[in-house]
């Protein structure tokens, strides 16, 4: 497998990168930003949706700012890893992405805009074209979708990072920047269900940091991950769990949160306000890991069945939230 040509601009500077960005986007020319490229890099070299230039984004020491509230989009998933500032799920959660080798080039920013994955899309070229490629292929073939059939307008490859569940349940807030200036939102808020559009990122625009808010260290919780080996897969199924607990057995507040089963990482809101209101201890949590199996949908499109990814959801769920039923606040 050959790396494809392209043109590698390495901007030092925020600024820099954003007008590079705005001057390609003007003359309509095509381009990705790379931070680790340890899964940018590996997609190149299998030809997939390959573009002309690349930014990177390595030499600009604005994005690499770490604390309890603040997280650089080009922090390293290795120093969140060893970091006392920061929160211990999200240290957990970090820790389980692949091998230490691409932790430590790995980043946050990245690892949040990581590109959707399909059995069918996760190919060589060659092995593409003999299946008459698929709609996410950028080949101008205009083909159907393998998974979803006789259609080529939607993609449901599966987003299978591990961070944006437990920072989601965090209550993280994401940060762009872009020709057009800057803006924030919940990160609950920046996916986008289509395995192709994957979020709300314009042309030219990057992630540039996200904040927790001021109370992070008082939720504790867990992070369970099925993969298929331990030492380093992309999460077949992911789940986040935080709480508050305020002294009493009842948690005062709980998140839940799930990745690796669709399009987007999924917090489960709904499922977990009727849990609270109808609260009985175990059983609640029983409850409320059969209600998040009912509600993901994942597809035929990565290792294990749709319907083993589901049962297990519910096995993680309880798993996440067995410190719920532990003592103490
Ligand atoms: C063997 C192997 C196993 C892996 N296992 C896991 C795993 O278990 N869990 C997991 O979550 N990931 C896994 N990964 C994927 C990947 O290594 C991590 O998700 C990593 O955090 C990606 O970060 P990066 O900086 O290398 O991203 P890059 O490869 O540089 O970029 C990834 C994508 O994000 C975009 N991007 C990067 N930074 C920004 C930014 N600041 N703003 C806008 N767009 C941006 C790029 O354009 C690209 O589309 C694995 C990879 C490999 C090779
Ligand atoms: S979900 Fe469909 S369109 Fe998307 S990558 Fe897989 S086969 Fe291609």
């Amino acid at each position: 497998m050959r790396m494809p040509p392209f043109q590698l601009h390495t901007p030092t500077s925020l600024e820099e990168a954003i007008l590079i960005a705005g001057d390609m986007t003007s003359k309509k020319q095509e381009f990705d930003w790379v931070a680790g490229g340890t899964d940018l890099l590996p997609n190149y070299k299998w030809h997939l949706n390959v573009k002309a230039n690349v930014i990177s984004l390595a030499k600009i020491s604005e994005l690499t700012e770490l604390n309890e509230t603040h997280i650089g989009a080009m922090v390293r998933l290795q120093d969140l890893v060893q970091s006392s500032a920061t929160h211990p799920v999200l240290a957990k959660a970090a820790d389980t992405v692949a091998s230490i080798m691409v932790r430590r080039s790995g980043t946050v920013g990245g690892n949040i805009c990581l590109d959707t994955r399909c059995y069918w899309f996760n190919q060589t070229e060659q092995w593409r074209e003999s299946i008459d490629w698929c709609h996410k292929c950028d080949c101008g073939t205009e083909a159907d979708c393998r998974v979803i059939p006789n259609q080529n307008t939607l993609c449901v490859a599966t987003y299978q990072a591990d961070l944006a569940p437990v920072l989601m349940c965090l209550g993280a807030t994401i940060h762009l920047a872009g020709p057009n200036g800057t803006r924030s939102m919940a990160l609950s808020e920046f996916f986008q269900l289509d395995g192709m559009t994957r979020n709300v990122l314009q042309t030219g625009e990057l992630v540039t940091h996200l904040t927790l808010p001021e109370d992070v260290a008082e939720w504790q919780g867990d992070y369970q991950k099925l993969r298929q080996r331990e030492s380093w897969d992309f999460p077949e199924a992911g789940v986040a769990a935080v709480w508050k607990k305020n002294g009493s057995a009842k948690p005062s507040q709980l998140r839940v949160a799930t990745t690796g089963l669709e399009s987007i990482p999924m917090l489960h809101t709904k499922q977990v306000d009727e849990c609270l209101d109808g609260w009985s201890g175990a059983e609640s949590i029983n409850e409320l890991a059969e209600s998040i199996r009912k509600a993901v949908k994942p597809v035929q499109n990565t290792w294990f069945s749709p319907s083993y990814r589901r049962k297990m959801v519910k096995v993680l769920t309880r798993r996440a939230c067995a410190g719920l039923m532990e003592g103490g606040s």
